[in-house]
């Protein structure tokens, strides 16, 4: 019998549950089966041996010997100790591999003759290599898995046995009892190692799908739970602040605003993608509420809502006219676009442009014509505006972006097709933040305004249904491309007697009302209203009328609930009672003929307007000294008017060395008032050679014209107004050039019957009417 000639022996067997137990390992078991207890008792008789095997199936409580693998350990009882629920529990050293043979007995206990099956050692250069590996594996699998203690793996390098170090790691290993009874079976050493080598892999790699697995539910896990986290601290901030809705509220109510409001398609996607945004922020940020900004506007956009047009002709006229007088053609305008509003559904609106001086009317008839149609009125003004996103606004990018006046317009009107004045659309300018008026011209070009688009709003805004009105003092300064998009109509201001009528019929009435009067409360009569008109303003507008008629009243009523008068009567004679002193004089700007001094007509952006002209000559040496504000084209024009009479001092009987001998200075009074243009220049000739030859001039006269080197008389604009004006300073005689003589029949009848208009082409003609004695002792030949 060699050493290696396997015994066979007899001994008890304990089948195991759940367990196994590899040579060389000690552990502690709890036994409890009277089967096993009774096997345990036989083996402490003999030598302690007994053989432990693993049961295929776990739950079986009574194994037959088919159900017990037929591989297992013999194994050493080292210690017993009965514990007081009856199982006994035992130390035991695993000692050698073994087959069972044969079932020696099955009832009691199990007994069987087995085959010890000692290592299988072939040398092999490969086993240490193998060795190496199984442990670099083994350090691996506990790093992942944290189930071994890394003293194991300092415990398990020791060992030299390369079977035993197979058996020892798979002890440590969670495997299934089917994978360790595989190692158990496998005798040959190297197998067994590339055996669990292979365990090994694949454990590794479950394991490491584990990780990965846990760490991406831990990220989330942590993710979600800062988030968390961050909310409710978010919210004890909010609720410490007061803010009580935070962001939730504000979205939900904004989700409900917006299922109102009617919007389009693009809008709403637009705005249900900011809200998301929005819901996204935390509360109070600054991005968050510039977004809120943004998601306001577009909801309180008018983006389809409109008014039903009022289409009744007769009744849009009654209200044209009650509320102002005269202004024929804009009302006119405005009826017969409503007439042709009446055949076709949707008509482009025309833009009206109304030009005139200030407080003719522009404004308010621009609000009676919305109420005439029945529309929301807004009105914006220009003036001032330089820059282009002043019309179109601020892109969001820019801090604290707006939309421009357009859109902002549209905002408080509140509807898509309200009348919206456009107000001193003059009053532009222009500059290196870009050109205002092109921005315009989009809006009121009925081909391109049907997509307005603004740099904030972003979304094309449909302009298309709008009216346009806008205002303007002075036509020439209007760009020019702006202008061939609109339709003009001039005011060019009113005559005496149309203010009287205004006062009378529409001024007086309001101011009245607004003043809380009865009718019968105050009565002025039309001589006082005249003297008010004359005395009080000078204007080519009833602004400053309507104010004398709110003092009026103001008076009155003071009067009234005083109980100083029941009723307050206003005549010429009393007017001054009511409005302090008379601001003007009315009549003659001068008393007396005037030698130097000659009254000329100008056209200001307010108006005509009487201005005299002042010579004086003094001793000198030829200097000329202008002064009165004038502007280069008036300064020039007094060099021409200086140039032309040096011309004729011969005719003139002046002496030709005036210029060297004397001063000359040109002044035009009210100095504060910027003058200028070209229509003086008859005007300043006049006063200078009235001057030079000491003849007085008529006082009852006023000119315009411009005036060229040989004395020729050029036309000039503004008639019309310059007539107005010469009016109201009750001039009797116009001289002006000869080219305009076909302005004088758009002079309202009322002022052109009371005076006399004297067209001149020459300057000779001139000084024939202005002097009140002939100033030409030899005529030009
Ligand atoms: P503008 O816009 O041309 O400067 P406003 O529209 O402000 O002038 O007019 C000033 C005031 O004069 C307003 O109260 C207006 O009602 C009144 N008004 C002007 N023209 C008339 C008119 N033709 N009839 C009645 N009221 C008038």
């Amino acid at each position: 019998m060699g050493p290696n000639k396997p015994k066979i022996r007899r001994m008890p067997l304990l089948p195991l549950r759940g367990l196994l137990v590899y040579p060389s390992m000690v552990l502690h078991l709890d036994v409890g089966r009277e089967k096993s207890v009774k096997a345990l008792e036989k083996a402490m008789v003999d030598d302690s041996l007994i053989l432990l095997c693993s049961q295929s199936e776990v739950n079986l409580e009574e194994p037959a010997k088919e159900d017990i693998y037929t591989i297992g350990t013999v194994s050493k009882v080292r210690q017993m100790l009965k514990l007081p629920n009856g199982t006994i529990r035992v130390l035991v050293e695993g000692v050698v591999r073994a087959e069972i043979q044969e079932y020696v007995s099955t009832g009691d206990y199990f007994e069987v003759t087995l085959k010890e099956l000692p290592e299988q050692m072939i040398p092999d250069p490969e086993i240490d290599a193998l060795m190496r590996t199984v442990l670099n594996q083994f350090e691996h699998y506990i790093n992942l898995s944290k189930k071994v203690t890394p003293e194991t793996l300092a415990a398990v390098s020791d060992i030299e046995e390369p079977g035993r170090l197979a058996d020892v790691i798979c002890s440590h290993l969670s495997l299934k009892i089917k994978d360790k009874q595989e190692i158990l079976e496998t005798i040959n050493v190297r197998a067994r190692l590339e055996k669990l080598l292979d365990i090994l892999n694949n454990e590794r790699e479950v394991l490491e799908l584990e990780r990965k697995i846990s760490q991406r539910v831990k990220k989330q896990m942590e993710k979600t739970q800062k988030e968390y986290y961050l909310r409710e601290q978010m919210k004890a901030i909010q609720k410490e602040l007061g803010d009580k809705e935070g962001r939730a509220g504000e979205v939900e109510e904004l989700r409900a605003q917006m299922e109102e409001a009617e919007l389009p398609e693009k809008v709403r996607e637009k705005v249900e993608k900011e809200i998301d945004r929005l819901e996204k922020m935390p509360a109070s940020s600054a991005e968050g509420g510039v977004i809120r900004t943004y998601i306001d506007w577009l909801l309180a956009l008018p983006w389809s809502k409109k008014t039903e047009d009022d289409l009744d002709l007769a009744r849009a006229e009654e209200i044209l006219n009650e509320d102002h007088y005269g202004l024929e053609k804009p009302k006119e305008r405005v009826l017969e676009y409503l007439a042709v509003q009446n055949l076709v559904k949707k008509m482009k609106g025309p833009i009206l442009c109304l030009v005139g001086p200030p407080g003719v009317g522009k404004t308010s008839i621009a609000r009676s014509i919305a109420r005439s149609l029945g529309r929301e009125f807004i009105r914006v003004s220009l003036g001032g505006v330089r820059d282009e996103a002043e019309i179109r606004g601020h892109r969001r990018t820019y801090v604290g972006a707006m939309p421009g006046r357009i859109i902002q317009g549209m905002k408080s009107a509140g509807t898509a097709n309200p009348i919206f004045l456009l107000d001193e659309i003059d009053k532009m300018a222009m500059d290196f933040r870009g050109d205002p008026s092109a921005a315009l011209l989009e809006v009121l070009d009925p081909e391109q305004n049907e997509t307005f688009s603004d740099h904030y709003i972003e979304i094309p805004f449909d302009l298309s249904n709008v009216m346009f009105v806008t205002t303007a003092n002075v036509a020439q300064n209007i760009p020019r491309p702006l202008m061939d998009r609109m339709e003009m109509l001039y005011i060019p201001g009113y005559t005496e007697l149309e203010k009287l009528q205004i006062a009378r019929n529409y001024l007086l009435p309001k101011q009245e009302r607004e003043h809380g009067l009865q009718e019968d409360q105050l009565a002025v009569d039309d001589a006082a209203l005249m003297t008010i008109v004359r005395e009080y303003t000078r204007e080519s507008g009833v602004r400053n009328l309507e104010q004398q008629m709110a003092s009026l009243c103001r008076k009155s009523a003071k009067r009234i609930v005083s109980k100083t008068d029941e009723r307050v009567v206003v005549t010429p004679d009393n007017v001054k009672d009511f409005l302090g002193p008379a601001k003007f004089r009315y009549g003659m700007a001068e008393e007396a003929d005037q030698i130097g001094a000659v009254t000329g007509l100008a056209w200001t952006e307010v108006g005509g307007d009487t201005l005299v002209i002042e010579v004086s000559i003094m001793p000198g040496s030829g200097k000329l000294t202008l002064t009165g504000k004038l502007g280069d084209v008036m300064k020039e024009s007094a060099q021409a008017a200086f140039s032309y009479t040096r011309s004729r001092v011969k005719e003139l009987d002046i002496a030709p060395d005036f210029h060297e001998k004397n001063d000359i200075h040109i002044h035009i009074p009210e100095g504060a008032i910027p003058k200028d243009g070209p229509s003086a220049g008859i005007t300043m000739a006049t006063a200078l050679i009235s001057a030079l030859t000491n003849i007085p001039v008529n006082r009852h006269v006023a000119m315009t014209g411009e005036i060229t080197l040989r004395g020729r008389v050029l036309p000039i604009g503004g008639l019309k107004e310059k007539s107005l004006a010469a009016h109201r300073a009750g001039i009797k005689t116009i001289l002006l050039p000869k080219d305009n003589e076909k302005d004088i029949q758009e002079i309202p009848d009322s002022v052109r019957s009371e005076m006399t208009f004297i067209p001149v082409s020459h300057m000779d003609q001139v000084l024939e009417h202005a002097l009140i004695r002939p100033a030409l002792v030899q005529k030009q030949v």
